[in-house]
Formats: structure tokens, C-alpha cells, sequence
């Protein structure tokens, strides 16, 4: 029989991670003569709900094998290793026949799950309705995503290669040449992408968590990111595992044609005019305002968005933008933003003499300008034009901000693009 897998919050901030735990869960049923076929699937859930877990990133995997025996292995396996003493972990696993009427309704159930907030009520309705045998521990949170990570459909993906570190060194600092991942993206970019940040000088892809995770490699192509993995030097690497994901798909953004309201948790591609200048406050961050179809909204750019901000301040009133990302605390934090169209901005100067050449002073209040040496005289201030320090086209935060889900302007097919790297 072939069933899917889905599995989902069995890691904690204090460590395991579920990708590995699906690792390991997958070379137990191969043990005991099952198949699992094709690349496990990583799917990164809505980044904005309050109650996630660090990565919020939920696995499946197609099994060819009997699923009751299945249910015993993956029981045993979430006991042992789940992070069941935090009490934010409530792990969940669901077994989805492939040829269930469950697999007709399951895309539409995951699109919620990675766009809005579900509760747990409704994934435990449809495991009611198709009988979907599972598994729960303490609240059973878990059992939303492994639902969404059987269901997703992927209309875009990515790849994901993620090495294992040896399980003594779980906990300890990571140990490998900063340089070797440098050149790894140098070699491989952009079929991969976000393994480091050079302007900022940050290997992102390793990560700092105390998680059985040494790095990660993303990409769009499998030989690419294997040539990556040859390149990088570090510690002994235990186990690795492809995974197909969403990250870098923006499957998360709600495009504003589909958009009724804009509310808190959900993430948006929205039209705007920027309505008010730029300003920072304490800590490096910059807000703005934009002037919606669904009303004034503020826009952030947090500090660890870095030279992104740089961009941001050099908005003006009346520039038209797209701009991308998680609505929270009714404010939007950008993930990237397309400048549409910069607004024409005019400053008031005295006019120039037009005999001399040179500019005119005030002849007092009320009294117009006038030259002095030549005795010329002007009624108004001049408008002039101000050559603007931005250019239009898209931006985007750099590889140490990005969140799993955003689309790097590398892999969008757009004009304009201002790549960070
Ligand atoms: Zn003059």
C-alpha cells in the first residue's frame, strides 16, 4: 500500500529538529523492507502564527509498505526522540492512503495552513471525516501541519540539501571553514542561493540553534547544491538528506487581487503610495506609511534587514510600491519591495540673475528677489527638480534576514531586480 507520511512539531528552541527525526524515522522503515519513494517534502508553514515552533517547517514522505507496522516504527520514533518535555512541543503524525478522497481535499486544507491561522479543531475534523489513522502527543499541535505537509501542493519548489552532525556534538559549536562556503556559493550561485551573505559577512547556511543541523544548501538545481556540499569543509558529516520545500516560493503571500481585509498573521503583496517619509527610531528601525486600497497601512524594516533599510529611507511621498510581507501588530515587515514609480520631487530655490547668472537674494518679505548688481528682479521662487538617489525595480532583504518562505529576487522573472548577495 502507498500512504504518505506528514509529521510535524517534535523539535523545540532546545534542540532536534523534525527533518532529522524523519531521517531517522525513514531508514527504519526501509529497515523493516518498506520503500520510501522519491525526496522527502519540507513545507514551511504560515511564518507568522504565534504558536510555532523555530522553523515551523512540517515533513512528508511517500512510503510504499504496510501501514500498520509503519504506525508502530513512527510512534517509537517520535517517543524517542521528540522534544516532548518543552511544553511548546506538541508533536502530531498523520497516515494518508495516496488513493483517499482525503488527498482531493487535503491542498486546499494546507494553503490555509501556509497562508492563515487553522486550529486544531479543523484539522481534527478532517482526520474524523477520512478516518485518517494518527498520532498525538500532549495537544496534538503538530497535527496541522502534518496534515498541510501531506497536502501542499507545490506549484513552485525548491531543494534543500541538509547535512547531520554527529549526535555526541549536538549542543557543541559548529565546527567548519567560513572561507569553503564562500567559495561554495562563488562556484554554484545562483542554482544555489542564501548559502552565504557576503556584504554582511554571514555563512547562513549554518545554522546557530543547538539542533542536530550542520547546514543546509538551497537551490533549483540538485547538481549544483551537491557540487556545493563537495566545496564546504566542516566537521564529520553523519547523515544528508535532499528535501523538496516551499522555501523561497512566497507561497505564503496573499496577492492583493485575493485580498478582502488586511489583517494581523497573514502575509501580503500589496499595492500602495507612500504616504508619509521614512523615519528611524531607536534601535535602527524604519517605519513608513503606505496609502492602500484597504487604508493606511505602516511598513517596517527591521534592523537585521541591514542595507535594506538604506533603500527603504530613500522613499518620498507620493512613490508608488509594491511592498511584500508578514502582516503582525498591524504593521507590515518587509520582505521585499518593488518601487513602482518613484514620485517627481521639486525643491524651491531663488531664481538665477538672468543677466549676471548668479542667484538672487530676497529683496525683503513680500517683495519678490532681485539681483543687486544688475537691479533685476523676480517675483517667485523657482521650482526645481530633485534628482532622486533610487532607482525603480524591486529590492529585497539580504540572505541573513530572509525568512524560509520568501522568494529571492534571483529566482523571480521580473525586470529591475537589485540583488543583495
Ligand atoms: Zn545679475
Amino acid at each position: 500500500m502507498r500512504f504518505w507520511i506528514g509529521i510535524d512539531d517534535t523539535d523545540s528552541a532546545k534542540g532536534m529538529c523534525t527533518t532529522y527525526l524523519s531521517v531517522i524515522l525513514m531508514e527504519e522503515l526501509e529497515k523493516s523492507g518498506m520503500r520510501v519513494e522519491g525526496f522527502p517534502r519540507l513545507i514551511r508553514l504560515n511564518p507568522t502564527v504565534p504558536f510555532k515552533t523555530r522553523g515551523n517547517g512540517a515533513i512528508s514522505f511517500l512510503v510504499n509498505g504496510d501501514l500498520e507496522e509503519a504506525y508502530e516504527i513512527t510512534k517509537s520514533c517520535m517517543e524517542e526522540y521528540s522534544m516532548l518535555d518543552d511544553e511548546k512541543t506538541n508533536p502530531g503524525a498523520v497516515f494518508v492512503e495516496a488513493a483517499s478522497r482525503a488527498m482531493d481535499y487535503l491542498p486546499k486544507f494546507a494553503d490555509k495552513v501556509i497562508k492563515s491561522v487553522v486550529s486544531i479543531d479543523e484539522a481534527l475534523f478532517i482526520i474524523g471525516k477520512y478516518f485518517i489513522p494518527h498520532i498525538k502527543f500532549k495537544l496534538g499541535r503538530g497535527l496541522i501541519g502534518a496534515l498541510a505537509a501531506v497536502g501542499a501542493e507545490l506549484n513552485d519548489s525548491t531543494l534543500e540539501l541538509l547535512s547531520y552532525r554527529e549526535p555526541e556534538r549536538f549542543g557543541s559549536k559548529r565546527e567548519y571553514d567560513r572561507d569553503s562556503f564562500f567559495r561554495a556559493d562563488m562556484e554554484t550561485y545562483p542554482l544555489t542561493w542564501d548559502t552565504v551573505d557576503w556584504h554582511n559577512d554571514v555563512v547562513v547556511a549554518v545554522p546557530s540553534s543547538p539542533d542536530p543541523v550542520l547546514y543546509g544548501i538551497r537551490g533549483d538545481d540538485l547538481n549544483a547544491i551537491k557540487k556545493a556540499s563537495e566545496i564546504v569543509i566542516t566537521e564529520r558529516v553523519d547523515k544528508k538528506q535532499f528535501f523538496v520545500t516551499n522555501q523561497g516560493t512566497d507561497m505564503h503571500i496573499i496577492d492583493e487581487r485575493d485580498v478582502k481585509a488586511v489583517e494581523n498573521f497573514h502575509s501580503y503583496r500589496l499595492r500602495g503610495v507612500v504616504a508619509e517619509k521614512p523615519y528611524d527610531i531607536e534601535g535602527g528601525h524604519v517605519f513608513f506609511h503606505v496609502e492602500t486600497r484597504f487604508g493606511k497601512l505602516k511598513c517596517a524594516a527591521f534592523e537585521p534587514t541591514k542595507q535594506f533599510r538604506d533603500v527603504v529611507r530613500k522613499l518620498e511621498v507620493g512613490d508608488v510600491v509594491d511592498v511584500y510581507g508578514s502582516v503582525k501588530k498591524d504593521t507590515l515587515n518587509l520582505e521585499k519591495i518593488n518601487v513602482v514609480k518613484l514620485a517627481e520631487i521639486y525643491r524651491l530655490e531663488n531664481p538665477l540673475c538672468p543677466v549676471c547668472g548668479r542667484r538672487m537674494e530676497s529683496a525683503g518679505r513680500g517683495q519678490g528677489y532681485r539681483c543687486r548688481k544688475c537691479k533685476t528682479k523676480a517675483e517667485d521662487r523657482i521650482r526645481v527638480r530633485v534628482e532622486r538617489d533610487l532607482e525603480e525595480g524591486y529590492y529585497e532583504v539580504p540572505p541573513c534576514a530572509r525568512r524560509h518562505l520568501s522568494k529571492p529576487l534571483v529566482r523571480m522573472d521580473v525586470d529591475k531586480k537589485h540583488v543583495f548577495r
